[in-house]
């Protein structure tokens, strides 16, 4: 198929702004006249320290961050920032912290957590098969916690916070699947951190944005590549930082200032979201997954009913170039992730295949 006729609903790694890949593709072989690509210069180089300069300055922009916070682009995933987090939060083994159960990876991290201190579940919508995010009033804090961990959009599962937390432990939260998808105070987070490949450039960096007042808390067996304060002291640089999916984000973020920012992406995705949402409201053959108050804009999720019919509407999707429409495998049914880069147009085209195969398979 030709890149035209695809419209790409992967959950991750996920579409990418075209602009930003043709950039990167005149560009890949001689970079501003240096004569090497971005991926083979020296990150100590004068031409890397600007692209990574300019980065940081355009996401610190882009999402507002105060001065009281550091900008870091680290290895190892969203996952790493698991083990990353307590390893330097708690202290010691008997620091406490709250975690809100909401989903695969929130599991994930508070499982994590649990090898290195006293963890606590805030809340957890698990026995509702994650359907919904807890309210304010739901969430059982622990006075003393060292923090409060949260994941703002649940990926898999297709639900997400729509309120910030009220705690007084700091905010930690998991921002992979919704990052720059719409203003957020900074301010109100201990730390906030995301992995590229959802909605920011390839594979390979995540951004951490870190109170710099938490840093140097780390316990003592904490692996050197896993301390904020080494990080912040070297400004991402310890090692060898991943060169060129710093080099990716900021063309995305030079994309993302043309469409009007994290504000208009925001504008734009409410728009793309409730094409899907109307016809999931309005089906008699679509149940969607998450509860109507705990939506999320960002992955919708939904089954007919029958698992073969899901599958076969992934599969004669992908025929006319609907791409990735399966749900996750731990959960199945069907997924539309609807990140910044999704076009309006790939929307509208699987909005014209839901009817259409709804009016073909409806009994
Ligand atoms: C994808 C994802 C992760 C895991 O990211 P990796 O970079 O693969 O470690 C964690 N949290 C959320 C919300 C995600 O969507």
């Amino acid at each position: 198929m030709k890149r035209e006729e695809v419209f790409n609903f992967s959950a991750g790694p996920s579409v990418l702004p075209r602009e930003a890949l043709e950039r990167a593709a005149a560009e890949i072989l001689n970079y501003n006249g240096s004569g090497m690509s971005v991926m083979e210069m020296s990150h100590r180089s004068a031409f890397f320290q600007e692209i990574f300069d300019a980065t940081k300055a355009k996401l610190k922009a882009a999402l507002n961050v105060p001065d009281t916070h550091e900008i870091l682009f680290l290895q190892g995933g969203a996952s790493t920032q698991f083990s990353m987090i307590p390893l330097n939060l708690l202290e010691s083994a008997e620091g406490i912290a709250d975690y809100a159960v909401t989903g695969n990876f929130a599991r994930i991290a508070m499982k994590e957590a649990k090898k290195y201190g006293d963890i606590r579940i805030a809340a957890s919508s698990e026995a509702d098969n994650f359907t919904y995010i807890p309210a304010q009033e739901e969430l059982q804090l622990t006075p003393g916690a060292k923090y409060f961990y949260y994941c703002a959009n649940n990926t898999i599962y297709g639900t997400e916070w729509s309120y910030v937390p009220e705690t007084e432990a700091p905010l930690v939260c998991d921002m992979s699947s919704d990052i720059l998808s719409r203003p957020v105070d900074v301010s109100k987070y201990g730390i906030v951190y995301a992995g590229a490949q959802k909605n920011m450039a390839p594979a390979g960096v995540t951004v951490v944005i870190i109170d710099k007042s938490l840093a140097g808390r780390e316990m003592p067996i904490t692996p050197l590549m896993l301390s904020y304060k080494t990080m912040i002291e070297k400004d991402s640089m310890y090692n060898t930082p991943p060169c060129w999916c710093i080099y990716m984000l900021g063309l995305t973020l030079d994309w993302l200032e043309k469409q009007g920012g994290v504000a208009g992406m925001e504008a734009i995705k409410h728009e793309k979201a409730k094409m899907i949402y109307d016809i999931l409201d309005n089906s008699r053959l679509y149940k969607p997954h998450a509860r109507v108050d705990s939506r999320s804009e960002m992955n919708i999720t939904f089954r007919t009913g029958d698992a073969d019919l899901d599958a076969q509407f992934a599969k004669e999707a992908q025929a006319r170039g609907l791409m990735n429409l399966k749900g996750h495998r731990s959960v199945g049914g069907i997924r539309a992730s609807l990140y910044n880069a999704q076009p309006m147009e790939g929307v509208k085209a699987l909005a014209d295949y839901m009817k259409e195969f709804e009016v073909k398979h409806h009994v």
